[in-house]
Order: structure tokens, then sequence, then C-alpha cells
């Protein structure tokens, strides 16, 4: 048995993967190495990283400054706890740094490893501040059927795609699921944007105002199939949000980094979240780190809370990772040297005629796409 045969052997033997299946991991992608958006595997076969390993490569593999920020990182402390009453530089500056690229009332962030992870610490924060601001029973989120927000459990909760409850269920009480935008244009719906618009107001209102918390979206639905909204569908949504007090987190985490055409999905979408949350990008899939960052709204019920008793209880060891944050640090100076999200943009009508050029063929029943992401 050759080398690789003999991994795969191992492979099989020991390693559960994410959505296991040992069917579907016969002939499973060897990658060894890569360069730029090719990746080279384990028989010397290349081929092109088409998804951006998992939408998160998105400058290319072989960054070697990337490399170098992590390992330098590394040299000099091995782990900095960022948990009260300690910080570490990199998270500092980084933490700066995601601010100065948000929107203008932007203001704390806090610092995960994963996306799924990120929208549990925003349900929870939207929690508390609905606790510090005296209404105990705004619990409740709302998402949308075909989203994809990751697959921890109050995350899978939120996930609008049956196939990852399937196994798992019962869902965590309190996630409740509304009509995706297209769902409505499937059944024929003359104005997808105001009928999807009412789907959420319908739910809120059977919830009762008083009982919701927050609406968590993808300002373009990825994983679900690259749904891009109407274009009245995030105005009629967010007035639906003011009238009834309920706040709005915006899952960046396929959306955030340019991929849009904006910095992020919510400026490409009209989109005033009061939490955000990303994740793959922000390292640029270098280093596992995401974060959630929070509006000003938000964030002074976390800076202004001099009360011991509803301190904010929630963190993990690697919140901050001194070295994580390093290299994402680097990756967002990327981002501003190499004008990476102008390029994104520029590109994005080439990018968007040539999909489109498929709508002829046969086996294809629809192109749709905005910015760099397209199905
Ligand atoms: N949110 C969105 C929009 C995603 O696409 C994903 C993953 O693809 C997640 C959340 C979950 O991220 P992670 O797999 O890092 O937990």
């Amino acid at each position: 048995m050759d080398g690789t045969a003999q991994l795969l052997d191992i492979d099989r033997r020991y390693l559960v993967h994410p959505l296991h299946h040992p069917e579907e991991h016969k002939t499973p992608l060897f990658v060894v190495s890569a360069h730029g958006a090719m990746l080279r595997d384990a028989d010397g076969r290349e081929v092109i990283d088409g998804l951006s390993g998992l939408w998160n490569v998105n400058i290319g593999h072989g960054r070697g400054e990337l490399a170098d920020a992590a390992a330098e990182q590394m040299r000099k402390v091995a782990f900095a706890s960022a948990y009260v009453g300690a910080t570490n530089e990199p998270a500092i500056r980084l933490g700066e740094k995601i601010v100065k690229h948000a929107y203008a009332n932007s203001s704390g962030v806090y610092f995960t490893t994963a996306g799924a992870e990120s929208n549990e610490a925003a349900f929870k924060t939207a929690r508390y501040y609905w606790k510090v601001k005296d209404k105990p029973n705004k619990i409740k989120i709302i998402s949308r059927i075909h989203a994809y927000h990751g697959v921890t459990m109050a995350a899978m909760s939120a996930t609008g795609m049956s196939a990852y409850h399937k196994m798992f269920g019962p869902l965590v009480p309190g996630f409740i699921q509304v009509a995706a935008p297209y769902a409505y244009r499937w059944q024929g719906n003359e104005e997808p944007g105001i009928g999807a618009a009412e789907a959420v107001e319908k739910a809120i209102l059977a919830e009762g105002p008083d009982t919701v918390a927050a609406v968590i979206a993808e300002p373009v639905m990825g994983a679900g199939g690259v749904i891009v909204p109407p274009r009245t569908y995030w105005d009629k949504i967010q007035a639906v949000l003011r009238k009834y007090d309920i706040l709005l987190v915006a899952d960046e985490v396929i959306c955030g980094f340019g991929r849009t055409g904006s910095f992020w999905g919510s400026e490409t979408f009209g989109m005033k979240p009061d939490i955000v949350t990303m994740a793959k990008q922000l390292s640029a899939g270098f280093m596992p780190i995401a974060a959630v960052m929070m509006n000003q709204r938000v964030y002074e019920v976390l800076r202004e809370n001099s009360n011991r008793n509803v301190s904010f209880a929630h963190g993990i060891t690697y919140s901050g990772h001194p070295a994580s944050a390093a290299c994402a640090l680097e990756v967002l100076k990327i981002y501003e040297e190499q004008k990476i999200i102008d390029r994104a943009r520029d590109l994005a009508p080439h990018f968007l005629r040539q999909l489109h050029s498929f709508a002829d063929h046969p086996l294809v029943g629809e192109c749709r796409g905005v910015g760099l992401v397209g199905a």
C-alpha cells in the first residue's frame, strides 16, 4: 500500500468528518499543497479551488506573510487569555481595525473561532441586551428557511435546512423559521419583497413581539443556494423590525469582506444590523478566527453595565487568540494595500456576465448571483 492509500485507510479507521458518511468518503479530495487558486492533491493532480476552500480563502493559498505573522506572534507567546481582566495586543488592534471597516455606529467586537460560534454568541448577546433592558421575555430568534447559520445546537436551530435537523432534533426552543424571499417567487407571488416581509411580521405577531429578541439573516443566502433577495426585501424587513423593536443580526460569514462587491454584504443590500457575525474571510482561511460586532446601541449595554449581578457570562478559551488575531490583522492589511474589495467590485460584472452565459444551457434552470458569488 503506498503512502496515500495507507493514510486514507487510517483516515477511514479513525476520523469522523463534518457531515460524515462513509459512502461519500470513498475517494476524498486529498490536498497536500496549494498556491494561488490551485490545489495539488496527493496524486499530483492540479485542480482549481473553485469554492475558495469553504468560501474563506479569498486571497489565495501560499501567502507566506500570513504564515510569518502567525509564527512571529507564536514565538512571543503561546496563548494569552482575553477573558475579562486580561488582554493581548493583536486582539486589541484587530478589534479596532474591524470597527474601522464597519458602519458609522459599529462599536464592540467579541472574538470567536467559527461562524456558528459567532452566531451562538450573537443570540446570547441579543438575549443579554433585552434582559438588561428589562425585557427578559424577548428571547426568540427568527431565521429563514434555506438559511445556513452553522450546526452547533442553537446555530443549527436557526439554520433553515431540514437535512441538518433530521438526526439531531429536537431544535432548541424559541427558534422560528419563516419563508425565504425566493419561496414566495416559487409560489408565483408578484411582489416577493412584500410577501417575504409579511412572513417575518406574521411570525412576530404569532409569537408576540415582546417575546422576539432578534431576526438573523445572511444578506444573501449562501449555502442555501445563493438566494439573492428582491430589491425591496431588506427595506421592508427592517421597517417591520423597527416597528416591533427587534434586533437585526446580519450573518456576514459568507457575505463579508468583499464577497458581494462591498466590504459587507449588508452595505450591498442596505441593511443596518445591530449585530454582525463574521468568520471565514476574516483570516482568509489561514487561521480559525471569527467575530461578533455590535453597534453602539447593543455595545453600550455591555460597556456601561456596572452591575456585577448581570455580567456578560459568555466566553471561550480561544477568544482573541493572539496568533490568530495577528494573522487576521495581516489579512486586513492585504485587503487594504492590495485593494481587494475594489477588485471584487470591479471583477463582479465580468463574473456575472460569464455566469449568465450559461442560462440557455439545457441543464441550467437559473443563474443568479451578486458581486463574486453565484449559483
Ligand atoms: N453562517 C454562514 C452564512 C455560513 O455560510 C457558515 C458556514 O458555511 C456558518 C455560518 C458557520 O460557520 P462555521 O462552519 O465556521 O461554524
